[in-house]
């Protein structure tokens, strides 16, 4: 087994992981600035590729924040979409007049974001609901969606770590990359 942060034998680097925490201080600058007078930001995490950009951006969040997690699945084992949305787990509490952030890993059709984004505006009545995603494949996009904030734009490529997985391998790498055809 490769150790932790050891390149992966045929793997092109994207972004360094030094990259990746620099650009998420950014995006957690703005996130604060937007959310200046909130009281209480719920940040929901989308299970599992979100789940490392979502602890590292919530390090730097000064407005006090509270944690959920939903689990959805388009690729499956796959490395393009499936076009259908798994709802795997939306448990929510009540979000009826809070701030709520939707972290999400990567938007390439855009199904799933939207999908994230009407569930949570037409259950819950939040008071302002932003999107973000780490990476954000714009090339790729079929059905719009509003990334309030975004972390990267990247090719249309499979791209692996850093929470994206490889049939359920390659989340622990500390960078991002991709296996070149
Ligand atoms: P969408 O619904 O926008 O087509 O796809 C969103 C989901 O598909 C992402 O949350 C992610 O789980 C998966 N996905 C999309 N592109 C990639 C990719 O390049 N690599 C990996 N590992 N997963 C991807």
């Amino acid at each position: 087994m490769k150790a932790l942060g050891e390149k992966i034998e045929g793997l092109k680097v994207l972004f360094t992981s030094d990259q990746i925490q620099t650009r998420i201080k950014e995006v957690a600058d703005k996130i604060n600035t937007d959310f200046v007078d909130s009281e209480e930001l719920v940040v929901v995490c989308t299970l599992m590729g979100a789940v490392l950009f979502t602890s590292d951006l919530i390090k730097h969040i000064n407005v006090p924040v509270k944690l959920e997690f939903v689990k959805l699945s388009s690729y499956g084992d796959s490395t393009t979409s499936s076009g259908k949305v798994k709802p795997v787990d939306l448990t929510l509490p009540s979000l009826e007049g809070k701030d709520v952030l939707l972290v999400e890993d990567i938007v390439d059709t855009g199904l799933t974001a939207n999908f994230l984004l009407d569930y949570v505006k037409m259950q819950h009545k939040a008071k302002r609901v932003k999107f973000v995603s780490m990476l954000d494949k714009a090339c790729a996009r079929k059905y719009p969606v509003q990334i309030d904030y975004a972390g990267f734009e990247v090719d249309d490529k499979f791209v692996v770590g850093y929470g994206l997985d490889h049939k359920g391998f390659l989340r622990n790498l500390p960078y991002i990359g991709y296996f070149p055809m």
